[in-house]
């Protein structure tokens, strides 16, 4: 169907191209973006100062919502009113954020450990998505005003690590502010398109993209073939940015003057003061050797070289994020082509030196590092619009997503680092005879034992038609998306009855929890691979034990008192194993059984052979 519109000025019919913006949601500032006379450009605001917009939401007494510079400004008078980092709640459940609820000055509510996030002002409960929201509308009417035309199409951009559920609260987000969100993009995949890598075709690269910003850091190896992005690895610090750097330097000055820092900070307005203070010093400590202030006539000075020693911890610890990074992306320092940088803290000059060190080259840094990931959104925008035909892009799953099996074992289906889009599917059958229900329960995490995973959600499919454990032949798809979301499709493939769920997790994973089970899966690798050589043993023998008092069940006239007799003893002895925790001992009692019952089942075999032979010839 055409669209036409309509200069009500003139009454003429506007041709407009098709417009999709490109937009970065982030935990500090974020931005909106589109492409200007062939070429990406970040949208300032009415008072064409800058292109941030603090993602700082406020709730005026008078039930206003502001967004912005003019909220951010709220953030030390009205605190409890007044919503930041908003981001770092995106598809988390309360039991997730509890151990870092002191970092917001806000109240985070809910008793239901399970479910999502809300958060207090007043009197009135918002979650997450309904603040994202706002941010979101706010960089609408923004980039509205610049066009003078209505936008409703949006690319929005989000971490690599995001996970099903916190891509879906973004995506709903953009819903709620009237966005239709074609496309949810990886954030160095933006900004290695901002650098225009990946547009050629022909080219190929492994890239490093490094994104340090107020209080999150970030490091993804992707490698670009073919015009694919793949993220071979992500890494990071939930809690390390620039707001430790200015931390940094306010604890310098409190030492240097001899200060009490208890007192300070339980000045609220002096340690503010003082934190502006460190932020002002720390950006003039980027193109100078030396700041000099004072705060309430306290000195407030500081030399690059003291500043340089202050945050190399700090950067040192982004450094040995970068090598996690590059080994489980299992490429060498010296495969990386290109290192781009991201977020407002690369402009710190040690920060680039010793990125560049480790990876004995030059960084990208010509890109405005606060508008990378928003001009690479527009720039993916504009090849959805069909402005820049042959480019797909693809990422990859971060953590492996699979179904519980009998004995409460994790079944990976899709591998961690699956590409995606994907599709995959994977035969079972039943255990029980005459089951009609099948419950498919959905979970990710690297576990052998889905107790350990996190579990993404369930459903049953039912009206399975009767029939013998072992006969029904369910096949079970993971469909994830170019956005990460998944959809699990169980169908019986005997009678076509089939059931399917869109995973909307009923709660997120954070980075933090998500880092965790990556190395609690290595830490426990080889009990884990106990424990499950035990689950599958003691599932085996279940089923032995099964068949076993079915044959005897069935097969009383050809068994003689002593082979019955012992078929049950053996079986019995069998129970006892399975009872216990020693797998040895259970494929022991499996091996006597089937042993014993091996010439037993060849007699039946050839006895029921030759009832349907006789039946036959009647
Ligand atoms: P982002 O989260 O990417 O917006 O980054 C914001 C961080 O970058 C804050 O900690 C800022 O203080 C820091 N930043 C911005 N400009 C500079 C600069 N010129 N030098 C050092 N840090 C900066």
């Amino acid at each position: 169907m055409a669209k036409f519109a309509i200069d009500l000025k003139s009454g003429d019919i506007k041709n407009e191209a098709e417009l999709i913006v490109g937009i970065d949601l982030g935990t500090t500032n974020s931005l909106v973006a589109y492409i200007k006379n062939g070429q990406a450009e970040a949208v300032k605001g009415k008072n064409g100062k800058s292109t941030l917009v603090p993602s700082v939401v406020h709730f005026s007494p008078e039930g206003k919502i502001v967004v912005g510079d003019a909220a951010k400004e709220k953030l030390i008078s009205d605190p409890e009113n007044t919503i930041y980092s908003v981001k770092r709640l995106m598809g988390k459940s309360y039991g997730d954020v509890q151990g870092v609820q002191q970092y917001f000055g806000y109240q985070i509510i809910d008793n239901d450990t399970e479910s999502l996030v809300k958060i207090r002002v007043k009197d009135k409960f918002y979650t997450p998505i309904e603040l994202s929201a706002e941010i979101l509308k706010a960089l609408k009417n923004r980039i509205e005003e610049e066009l003078d035309r209505v936008v409703s199409k949006a690319v929005i951009t989000v971490p690599a690590y995001f996970n099903d559920s916190q891509r879906q609260a973004t995506r709903d987000a953009g819903k709620l502010a009237g966005l239709d969100v074609l496309r949810i993009v990886n954030e160095p995949t933006a900004a290695s398109l901002a650098y225009g890598i990946g547009l050629d075709q022909s080219e190929s690269h492994t890239i490093a993209v490094y994104d340090l910003g107020g209080g999150t850091f970030d490091i993804s190896i992707l490698r670009i073939q073919d015009g694919v992005f793949e993220v071979l690895a992500t890494n990071g610090d939930t809690f390390l940015g620039g707001d430790d750097f200015d931390r940094a330097i306010v604890d310098y000055w409190t030492a240097e003057n001899k200060l009490d820092s208890t007192q300070i900070n339980a000045d609220k307005e002096l340690s503010q003061a003082l934190r502006l203070q460190a932020e002002k010093a720390k950006k003039a400590l980027s193109s100078e050797s030396e700041y000099r202030g004072e705060v309430n006539t306290i000195s407030c000075q500081i030399t690059r070289e003291q500043f340089d020693e202050l945050i190399q911890p700090l950067v040192d610890r982004t450094i040995a994020c970068c090598q996690n990074a590059l080994k489980d992306a299992q490429v060498q320092l010296a495969d990386i082509d290109r290192v781009i940088m991201v977020g407002g803290s690369t402009r710190v000059p040690l920060v680039r030196e010793s990125v560049g060190q480790t990876f004995g080259q030059e960084v990208y840094d010509k890109v405005n590092p606060d508008e990378v990931v928003a001009l690479g959104a527009a720039i993916q925008a504009d090849i959805l619009a069909g402005n820049q035909k042959d480019i797909l892009l693809l990422d990859v799953t971060p953590l492996s997503l699979g179904i519980e099996t009998v004995g409460g074992l994790m079944d990976i289906i899709l591998p961690r680092n699956s590409k995606i889009p994907t599709r995959v599917g994977r035969r079972y059958t039943t255990s029980v005879d005459g089951q009609r229900n099948l419950k498919i329960a959905v979970y990710q995490g690297e576990r052998d034992l889905i107790q350990h995973n996190r579990k993404l959600g369930e459903f049953i499919l039912k009206g399975i038609p009767p029939m013998p454990a072992g006969l029904p032949k369910v096949e079970i798809q993971f469909i994830l998306n170019a956005d990460g979301i998944l959809k699990v499709k169980a169908e019986e493939l005997r009678s076509n009855v089939e059931q399917e769920i869109e995973v909307k997790p009923t709660y997120g994973i954070s980075e933090e929890e998500m880092a965790l089970m990556l190395i609690d899966s290595i830490q426990n690798a080889a009990d884990d691979m106990t424990v499950r050589a035990l689950l599958e043993a003691r599932n085996e023998a279940n089923n032995i034990v099964l068949s076993a008092e079915r044959f005897l069940g069935q097969n009383q006239e050809i068994l003689n008192e002593e082979e019955i007799a012992t078929t049950r003893s053996l079986t019995q002895a069998l129970r006892d194993a399975v009872a216990g925790t020693d797998k040895d001992a259970i494929n022991q009692a499996m091996e006597t059984l089937n042993t014993y019952t091996a010439p037993l089942a060849h007699r039946a075999m050839d006895f029921a052979l030759l009832e349907a032979m006789k039946g036959k010839q009647i």
